[in-house]
């Protein structure tokens, strides 16, 4: 037996998914965040019957209007899957929208129950709903569960078993609407509009406004203010990277090296002289010593992902959201673009993927391509080297490469509208705005158990093999000879690496040792790190300051031999060019067009030279009085890629087209 879960955006689907099958998926707090479609078996505890009962959440939809990918892929599911019955998971807290989605699903005829859920805030809100009365105005039973709370559940699967064969009728009935066109259509859903709100008005009892809401307005006054929203959102993301990469997160960081370095002399001291010297480097310092310079910013990581949980689960994140969709609205950008960006901060794959809830073609592509410039969770292992080795692990570091990315993603949108000739689409993003509350450390901790999870994993397998190969590569010359000190320019990895260093020259990190790392950094951005330290033999970046003792040349900044200025490039350049393979991989899916693909990952490469070239010049010339290696070259390379921009913007091939089309 097939029970499918439906229901808007937030109505807690997923909520109700976990708790009844007792699966982990992630919760969120915006529309986008269930994107393909799950299944499972309901959970033993609540199967009562003798038979499997498998349970598939749909992804959220706002009506059946095949608008949106999510939206089509409901609509597709009830189709061909033809479910026994349909769980509609309405939102009490918010009837009206939630009831126009669940007259489009009785029309199925397939047997549907409405569990009203969130009935605990419904509560606490002093929010009544007759439940007889909508049951009889919808010809469909209604059941009220609290999905956060298990409240209700096991009387929802015997209402869902009694359900199973029934005819579901439908009160109001919009008839066949294959063939009709789009004015019918809205006129038919204006119609529907006031079948439901004629309902709503029938079974909300509402008193007045209790005292929660009163400081939900107040707090929403100014977190969600025009003029103070952004400058909070500041602060507060400031606040959460010093939290993470100054504080709390380099303390515990700074232990798990201990552990790691720990282990490196152990392992050593077993080898002893026992053990060909190659292979003693290989394993310690290609192995243990690149993996260790990764793994040890796992707690920076961690730190910063439950902190990111907390503000999400606290309802900010979706005020958030709102504050910049004013600014993403003005960029021809959808306000919906704001979701996966949010997302993308934790990966850009997922992040990619949420596109799929925007309406239009190419505020979706522009999304796709444009998310990949927020700083991702692998990206920040990247920082936080650069920002510890070069700028004390001061978080303006962070927090600057953070809103570097957003004015990068408003500008690029910008050029992209102009290059892709369209006009402004109006449309509206309506979101729900959740109820602020004390965010829940066991759903944080999840949250960064799962980051945590993720990493791991990655650098036991992608980042172990690549460190392996970088610390062959850099071990052999071509005859496989082992490169001997002071030639570390004939390995093989040298020579792969120097053509590319040559283009880098005018960024100032023309060397053969960064230009390795940055390639590297396509395969999982993690292996910036990973190679830096192969490629330095500097397997500790946390504990600055012990490393530079021991070293006794020069600390970590002159080995790398960086400035501040080229040390702050060359961390952009990391961030701002293309994604790693697998995001370019899902932008590929999402673009769904070569061309566009192409383009995208041409722009990420010009965008992050630009970027790169501009800081690194600019800077030296503040620091120094002069500019720096290969001002020229660089700039007529920076020259002829905003030329090229320029020309694609301001040529006008769309027009002839557009114009037929209007006429016809
Ligand atoms: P989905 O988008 O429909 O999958 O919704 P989610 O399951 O992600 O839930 C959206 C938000 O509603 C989350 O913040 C949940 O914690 C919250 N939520 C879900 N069910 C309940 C409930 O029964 N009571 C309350 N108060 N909140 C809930």
């Amino acid at each position: 037996m097939k029970i499918a879960l439906a229901g808007n955006p937030n109505s807690g689907k997923t909520t109700l998914f976990n708790a009844i099958t007792g699966k982990i998926e992630k919760v969120g707090n915006w529309a986008g965040v269930t994107i393909a479609k799950k299944e499972a078996s309901l959970k033993k505890s609540l199967n009562r019957y003798s038979q499997e009962i498998t349970v598939v959440d749909l992804p959220g939809a706002y009506s059946m209007s095949p608008y949106t990918s999510e939206e089509s892929i409901t609509r597709e599911f009830v189709a061909n899957a033809n479910p026994d019955v349909i769980v509609n998971i309405v939102d009490a807290t918010n009837l009206g929208r939630s009831l126009f989605f669940t007259t489009q699903l009785i029309e199925l005829g397939i047997p549907v129950v409405i569990a009203l859920n969130k009935s605990d805030l419904a509560k606490k809100r002093k929010l009544r709903i007759d439940q007889e009365l909508l049951a009889g105005e919808l010809n469909c039973p209604v059941v009220a569960i609290s999905a956060q709370n298990g409240l209700g559940l096991e009387g929802l699967v015997d209402r869902v078993i009694q359900a199973v064969g029934a005819k579901q009728l439908s009160a109001f009935s919009q008839g066949e609407i294959s063939g009709i066109g789009e004015a019918k259509i809205r006129d038919l859903d204006e119609k529907r509009y006031r079948y439901v709100d004629e309902i709503v008005a029938k079974v909300e009892l509402r008193d007045i406004k209790g005292d929660t809401t009163n400081i939900q307005d107040r707090l929403d006054r100014i977190l969600a203010n025009k003029w103070l929203g952004i400058p909070i959102f500041a602060l507060i993301i400031w606040l959460v990277f010093s939290i993470s990469q100054t504080y709390v997160g380099t303390y515990l960081a700074d232990i798990l090296v201990g552990w790691i370095d720990r282990f490196y002399s152990v392992v050593a001291g077993l080898m002893g002289a026992n053990v060909s010297p190659i292979l003693a480097t290989l394993l310690l310092d290609g192995i243990i010593g690149g993996l260790g310079a990764v793994v040890g910013f796992l707690p920076l990581i961690m730190v910063l992902f439950f902190l990111l949980a907390l503000l999400e689960d606290s309802g900010y994140m979706a005020r958030v959201a709102m504050i910049m969709d004013r600014f993403f609205k003005w960029v021809g950008l959808s306000g919906k673009s704001i979701i996966p960006m949010i997302v993308g901060t934790g990966c850009a794959i997922p992040g990619i993927m949420a596109t799929r809830t925007i309406q239009d073609d190419r505020q979706r592509r522009t999304t796709a391509m444009l998310t990949p410039f927020m700083p991702c969770g692998a990206k920040l292992p990247v920082i936080a080297l650069f920002a510890g080795v070069f700028f004390e692990d001061a978080s303006w570091v962070s927090a600057s490469m953070y809103f570097l990315g957003i004015t990068i993603i408003i500008l690029s949108a910008l050029i992209i509208r102009k290059i892709t000739g369209d006009e402004k689409v109006n449309d509206y993003f309506i979101m729900e705005l959740p109820e602020y509350r004390i965010p829940s450390v066991k759903r944080a901790a999840q949250s960064m158990l799962n980051q945590a999870k993720a990493f791991i994993v990655k650098a036991s397998t992608i980042i172990l093999l690549c460190n392996a190969a970088i610390q062959v590569m850099s071990t052999f010359t071509w005859q496989l000879e082992v490169v001997s000190q002071g030639n570390e320019a004939s390995s093989i990895l040298a020579s792969v690496a120097a053509p590319f260093a040559l283009i880098l020259i005018p960024l100032g990190f023309g060397v053969w040792q960064l230009a390795a790392a940055a390639i590297t950094g396509f395969i999982a951005k993690e292996n910036v790190v990973g190679t830096l330290a192969v490629v330095f033999s500097i397997t500790n970046f946390i504990n600055v300051d012990e490393l530079a003792l021991v070293g006794g040349a020069g600390n970590i900044a002159g080995v790398m031999g960086l400035t501040s200025a080229s040390a702050l490039a060359y961390l952009a350049f990391n961030l701002f060019t293309p994604p790693c393979f697998a995001a370019i991989g899902a932008m590929n899916a999402e673009l769904g067009s070569k061309k566009w693909l192409f383009g995208a990952i041409a722009f990420q490469l010009a965008m992050g030279y630009v970027v790169a070239f501009v800081i690194y010049q600019a800077g030296t010339l503040l620091q120094t009085g002069s500019t720096g290696q290969g001002f020229l070259w660089g700039l007529v390379a920076v020259g002829a890629i905003v030329a090229t921009i320029a020309y694609l913007m301001f040529k006008r091939p769309n027009e002839p087209i557009r114009s037929k089309f209007q006429q016809g």
